[in-house]
């Protein structure tokens, strides 16, 4: 008999990847494409394409199910897609019945977010963990809470959402309508702002040199460069972006009580620094004595926990 695979699928407003796991958790071959914006007859056609090219150079596999995460609301009993702010084309579409009738094996859908927790939980940072805290730092901030070895969303699936805490009253207008949610505060466009807003109060810094004074080339890795480099203003946005991260961590702590935190996500690449800025608020904040600050690290999975995730659905 053929060793056992499953698909996952990792749905996202600009890209899309597929990647075939194994049963130990090993990522035999992915792939990424760009997601067609028109429809979700297109969406769904172009994910079948690079499914079956991916089966078709492994015929040795058989496959027993697939998995989808996708950037939004979702109803995992029905595989049905209620909402997606980024990938509109896919609201109302139940994708687990079409992938189902697609591949001829039964397919599982669930949140993004879900995927990346659930992925870190069995095959990355947070394996042998009961008690976790996920937070994915990129252009928005999605978490994930596991208690007792379990990914968790809640009735209305809620929980985790920690990217639209509040972490300052009357902040920056964050997307979904609120002031000041962490997203809004720090995620890749806050930090970008922060630092075009020092850099046009005049203060002397090396990221001119390093974007040749074009505002537009600054991202989190030019930030991440030249604080590492000991330029004032990076350190700076840094220290300010990894308070913030801080706080919600702090305030999620009180809820969760985790064995471990781990944050993933591009933002999270800024590195040490940033972590570092993270447990100094965790660790100023007295109550938390009893929590270790050295239980804050990065996630293990990079850019590939969401297909990870998704293929673990079907293995779950
Ligand atoms: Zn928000």
């Amino acid at each position: 008999m053929s060793e056992q695979v499953a698909m996952g699928i990792d749905l996202g407003g600009t890209t899309f990847k597929v990647g075939l796991l194994t049963g130990e958790g090993e990522l035999l071959e992915s792939s990424s494409h760009p997601t067609p914006p028109d429809n979700a007859l297109a969406v769904l056609g172009v994910i079948e394409t690079a499914g079956k090219d991916l089966l078709s150079r492994h015929m040795d596999r058989a496959l027993v199910g697939v998995g989808i995460g996708v950037p939004g609301q979702v109803v995992p009993e029905t595989g049905a897609i209620v909402r997606c702010p980024n990938l509109e084309v896919m609201d109302g579409v139940n994708a687990g019945e079409r992938l189902a009738a697609t591949f001829g094996m039964p397919a599982w859908v669930a949140n993004d977010a879900f995927c990346a927790t659930l992925a870190e939980l069995r095959y990355g940072a947070g394996r042998g963990v009961q008690n976790l805290l996920l937070l994915t730092l990129g252009t928005g901030v999605g978490g994930g809470v596991v208690l007792d070895n379990k990914v968790r969303r809640g009735p209305r699936q809620l929980m985790g959402e920690i990217g639209h805490m509040t972490i300052a009253p009357g902040g920056r207008r964050c997307g979904c309508g609120s002031f000041g949610c962490l997203e809004a505060m720090a995620a890749k466009q806050a930090m970008i702002d922060m630092t075009v807003e020092r850099l046009q109060s005049g203060r002397p810094s090396l990221i001119d040199e390093l974007t040749g004074g074009d505002d537009n080339a600054i991202t989190p890795r030019v930030i991440a460069q030249a604080a590492q480099q000991g330029d004032k203003v990076a350190r700076r946005v840094v220290d300010q972006t990894g308070h913030y991260i801080g706080l919600a961590i702090c305030n999620a702590i009180l809820l969760v009580d985790p064995d471990l935190v781990l944050i993933g996500g591009g933002i999270a690449a800024t590195g040490e620094l940033l972590f570092d800025a993270i447990r100094r608020t965790v660790k100023h904040v007295g109550i938390f004595a009893q929590f270790d600050v050295n239980k804050i690290v990065p996630a293990a999975l990079g850019n590939h926990a969401g297909t990870y995730g998704a293929g673990a659905l079907v293995w779950e």
